[in-house]
């Protein structure tokens, strides 16, 4: 059957949550910036939206542009960081009956029951 979880174990997946967003956060920056600066040294900036890619570029250029690809890495895996942070997968379930439902719909199941958020269930066998 399913069953609410305990405010506890709701705190232990916020924490999991937290530690994969840093986790994933932490390597989706320097991922990134690892990749602009690779690419502009080897292949070249430019790419990106129609513009033509230019020549490689000299590691002076690279160093000089630093700011400016820790800036774009730093959007990057922010994003990466709040997507994980604050993703929920928005499913409901019927606690009565088992039903899984969409949100947007009715809170309420078919068998009268009041749906809950997937997220702060767990099963357990009964
Ligand atoms: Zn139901």
């Amino acid at each position: 059957m399913w069953i609410e979880k305990t405010p506890e174990e709701l705190e232990e997946d916020a924490k999991r949550r937290q530690r994969k967003a840093d986790k994933y956060g932490f390597f989706s920056f320097f991922g990134f910036l690892g990749f602009m600066v690779l690419k502009d040294k080897f292949i070249g900036p430019g790419g990106t939206a129609g513009a033509d890619l230019e020549k490689p570029i000299s590691w002076e250029e690279i160093y000089s542009n630093l700011f400016f690809y820790v800036i774009l890495a730093s959007f990057f895996g922010f994003a990466v960081y709040k997507t994980i942070k604050y993703k929920r997968s928005g499913a409901m379930i019927c606690p009565a009956c088992g039903k899984p439902a969409s949100t947007g719909k009715s809170l309420i199941c078919s068998c009268g029951e009041e749906l809950k958020e997937l997220d702060k269930m767990k099963w357990i066998d009964s």
